[in-house]
């Protein structure tokens, strides 16, 4: 559960020039005695640095940043509280309760600033942890930019999934034009119950995470479930993919194209979602484009036909307007734009543009 990982010993680093001196004065100034990390997955990380000086150290700082897509590039500064002294052992525990947890492969940088009464200080060379899920022992199967990590089931198992996920990259360039921008970590659970426990305040329900600025994705699939497995690898992975291609500051993915395109990688719709189409048609009940471009209905019935809509709807676009446009509307919406505009843009009708059409498409 927990696990070790070695880190910098300040003598054999000095020695090495790993460690880069800040300011070190005319007398010893701060010296790293010791300095290590313990990854308690996914709960906490703790860091513990053992340090000393001629006179009182006074000031500790830990840095650290995480290792994912973002708009600016964030590093945390945490004061840590001791008492002043020649020779100071700290620690402090990063709570993952507090903050959200890590996916499982994330990688966190940090190093330690050290600052003496006189001054003197010591910055230590950027390390990098890699926080796994060490409960279990993962095997690993590479191709591409995907790396696909299991623990239960041959390699079989493992090469079934990951042939799904190269198809699916495939399929989607030649349907989307997206593509995958950065490699992607996927991670196997045994069970539903098994990717719970690598989750801080997990959902219920959740039998697959795509954790888009991190690149990867957890799912938990049973050995006799590989049929819904392939499912969810084809959903994740391409919200992943959708994600990578779109991130920008200002502005999110109407969430219709986002579960479209992933509900549309799963390859035939499943019976479910055409039922509760073709109900909704009977009922009169359909729900606009423009709602379905906010996050969906928490209750199950509604969710569904939600999701049915979103699918019918990039199936729509992508039929009828072809792979250059669907491009064009994610490129579009990479640069941060509105969802009427970048539809207007790419294929000269909005929100309520479509809505019409497409209903005139479903409804022949
Ligand atoms: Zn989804």
């Amino acid at each position: 559960m927990i696990r070790k990982i070695s880190l910098l010993v300040a003598i054999v680093c000095l020695f090495l020039g790993l460690l880069v001196p800040v300011s070190v004065q005319a007398g010893n100034g701060p010296a790293i005695l010791d300095s290590s990390v313990e990854v308690d997955f996914p709960l906490k990380i703790t860091f513990y640095l053992s340090t000393e000086s001629n006179v009182n150290i006074t000031d500790i700082r830990l840095h650290y940043t995480v290792d994912r897509i973002s708009h600016a590039q964030v590093t945390s500064e945490v004061y840590i509280e001791f008492m002043p002294s020649t020779t100071v052992d700290v620690d402090w525990s990063w709570d993952m309760r507090k903050t959200g947890g890590l996916p499982p492969g994330s990688n966190v940088d940090y190093w330690w600033t050290v600052e003496d009464a006189e001054g003197a200080g010591i910055e230590t060379r950027l390390a990098t942890i890699q926080v796994d899920d060490a409960r279990y022992s993962w095997q690993s199967i590479n191709e591409g930019m995907v790396t696909l990590y299991w623990y239960e089931g041959d390699e079989s198992f493992a090469q079934e999934l990951m042939s799904v996920a190269q198809q699916v990259l495939v399929r989607l360039t030649e349907d989307t034009g997206a593509k995958l921008e950065r490699p992607v970590r996927v991670y196997i659970y045994a069970d539903a119950q098994d990717l719970l426990g690598a989750m801080i305040f997990p959902q219920e329900w959740t039998g697959g995470v795509a954790f888009t600025r991190f690149g990867t994705i957890a799912i938990g699939i049973p050995l006799g479930k590989l049929d819904w497995g392939k499912r969810a690898m084809a959903h994740e992975l391409t919200h992943l993919v959708v994600h990578q291609m779109v991130f920008n500051p200002y502005n999110d993915l109407p969430t219709w194209l986002d579960e479209g395109l992933a509900v549309y990688s799963e390859g035939p719709p499943q019976p479910v979602f055409v039922s509760s189409l073709n109900k909704a048609i009977d009922e009169n009940s359909l729900i606009s484009v423009r709602s379905l471009s906010s996050p969906f209905s928490a209750y199950a019935e509604e969710s569904l036909l939600a999701y049915a809509q979103s699918y019918s709807l990039v199936k729509f676009l992508i039929s009828n307007y072809g792979q250059s446009n669907m491009l064009e509307l994610l490129n579009t919406l990479r640069k941060g734009s509105g969802y009427d505009e970048a539809l207007q843009k790419v294929y000269g009708f909005d929100m309520d543009g479509l809505d019409s059409l497409w209903s005139s498409y479903i409804l022949k």
